[in-house]
């Protein structure tokens, strides 16, 4: 099948390279040059695990090209996928349609024979109706369907997720569109459950999914920090809960609260859709309010336990969002950090193994850079672990105890052994367990 993607981002590009190693003619499209003239010269603009390879294979076998051109990528597709962003407006925090309206209007006229626009975007209920609209008013006479195909694949596991969808969702209203999202999908229908159900319903089913993970998170975080008042444990507490098959053991895990392009911005879109439709989603509005202050009480966290000391220094692990990726936005370990600005820390040095110069960007000189967690430790009064990168978990506790000024340790990731980090001589503080 031959299909162009609009929007070479953290889901355009993985989808782009994974629908290639299927067998499909990809083409990319992006409006940033720079962004395509790197793909063109076989440099990746994200970081993913394991894209890197995937990447080069179908690049090298012609099977994915890029370009900035919308003529180039929709005039021969069976299929085009909008993958663009549908970011947070800055005041009503309802999803921002800009993008995806100027995709729609930009590629309309150059619809050729029968195409099937996919909307792969998360986009509020009743964006399909829009797009097709704009697609008509500019082109009367295209051939086209609007299909909703949410994207569920997490950052980090973008081609682990690809390859191995837990369900794969279409939103058609014709069977024409439907069937040619089927066929695109053959190779993952023994081991995957498609749905094909209506495009609101498919709209819906995206948000709701992430409203309800973001909520899972936020209870089982709210749930720990019982736990560390009342002496529970809550792996212990969790694994009890996760035993249930109604409750399930994913999601359970505590940690600084939830973060990244999709859960906050999308729990706050939902809110608002369904405040639009008068309907108060209570839940999802308790979760987006404590899941905001979480990030204030870590940092809270942090500061009381730095020592009475000249200049204290706080030395940070982790800035993107998770591990796995580079991604920063509306990152846990970034929101700590304002807020340990926002305290009244001077001296912050951090690390991250893939995010840093994306925090840069953001963070600029407010705060120190180190080229790995030993040199950020370095004089440091508090170690604080914000993101959950594998190489954290074997810090040598000796050689940090070493280099660190104060030997404390604040880990918002439970990442490090409790037994081993006191025997080495810290003090040591994590979520949800008493130390
Ligand atoms: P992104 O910001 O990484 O990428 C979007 C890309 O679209 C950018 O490169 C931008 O230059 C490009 N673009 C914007 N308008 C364009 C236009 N008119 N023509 C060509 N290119 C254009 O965004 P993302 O993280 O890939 O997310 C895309 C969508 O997928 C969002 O709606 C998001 O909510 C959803 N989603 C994201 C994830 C995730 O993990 N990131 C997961 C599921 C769903």
């Amino acid at each position: 099948m031959k299909i162009g993607i609009i929007g070479t981002g953290y889901v355009g590009l993985p989808t782009g390279v994974g629908l290639a190693e299927l067998g499909n003619e990809v083409t990319c499209i992006d409006r940033e040059r720079s962004k395509i003239e790197a793909l063109q010269s076989g440099k990746l603009t994200i970081y993913e695990d394991g894209l890197e390879e995937l990447f080069r294979k179908n690049v090298a076998s012609g099977r994915i090209k890029f370009t900035t051109s919308m003529q180039e990528g929709v005039s021969s597709a069976d299929l085009v996928i909008i993958a663009v962003g549908t970011p947070p407006h800055p005041v009503t925090k309802e999803a921002d349609m800009k993008y995806i309206h100027a995709a729609a209007t930009e590629l309309a006229e150059y619809l050729n024979g029968y195409t099937v626009v996919a909307t792969k975007s998360t986009v509020p209920v009743g964006t399909g109706d829009d797009v097709e609209t704009l697609i008509r008013k500019k082109n009367p006479n295209a051939d086209f369907d609007v299909v909703s195909l949410p994207e569920f694949l997490r950052e980090g596991f973008a081609i682990h997720d690809f390859f191995n969808p837990d369900r794969i969702v279409i939103g058609a209203n014709s069977e024409r569109a439907c069937n040619l999202l089927r066929d695109l999908y053959k190779p993952f229908e023994h081991k995957t459950k498609i749905l094909c159900v209506k495009r609101r319903s498919s709209e819906t089913i995206k948000y709701a999914s992430n409203a309800f993970l973001a909520m899972k998170i936020h209870y089982i975080n709210e749930m720990a920090d019982f736990c560390e008042k009342a002496g529970a444990d809550i792996y212990e507490v969790a694994n009890g809960m996760g035993l249930d098959n109604r409750i399930g053991n994913k999601f359970l895990n505590p940690g600084p609260g939830y973060g990244g392009s999709c859960f906050p911005k999308d729990t706050n879109a939902m809110a608002y859709m369904a405040r639009q439709n008068g309907v108060t989603l209570s839940l999802i509005e308790a979760a987006i309010k404590g899941n905001d202050l979480r990030k204030s009480l870590m940092a809270k966290r942090i500061i009381n336990v730095l020592p009475e000391k000249d200049n204290p220094k706080i030395a940070v692990l982790g800035l993107a969002f998770k591990c796995g990726t580079d991604d920063c936005r509306v990152s846990p370990a970034m929101a700590i950090v304002e807020n340990l600005l926002a305290e009244g820390a001077q001296n912050i040095m951090a690390y991250d193994p893939k995010a840093m110069d994306n925090a840069k960007k953001v963070l600029g000189d407010k705060i120190a850079y180190a080229d790995d967690a030993y040199a950020a430790a370095n004089g440091a009064d508090v170690l604080a672990i914000l993101t959950e990168w594998e190489d954290f978990k074997h810090l040598n506790l000796g050689r940090l105890k070493e280099v660190m000024r104060t030997p404390i340790i604040v880990d918002l990731r439970n990442l490090l052994d409790p037994q081993a980090v006191k025997e080495a001589g810290f003090a040591y503080s994590r979520i949800g367990q008493a130390c």
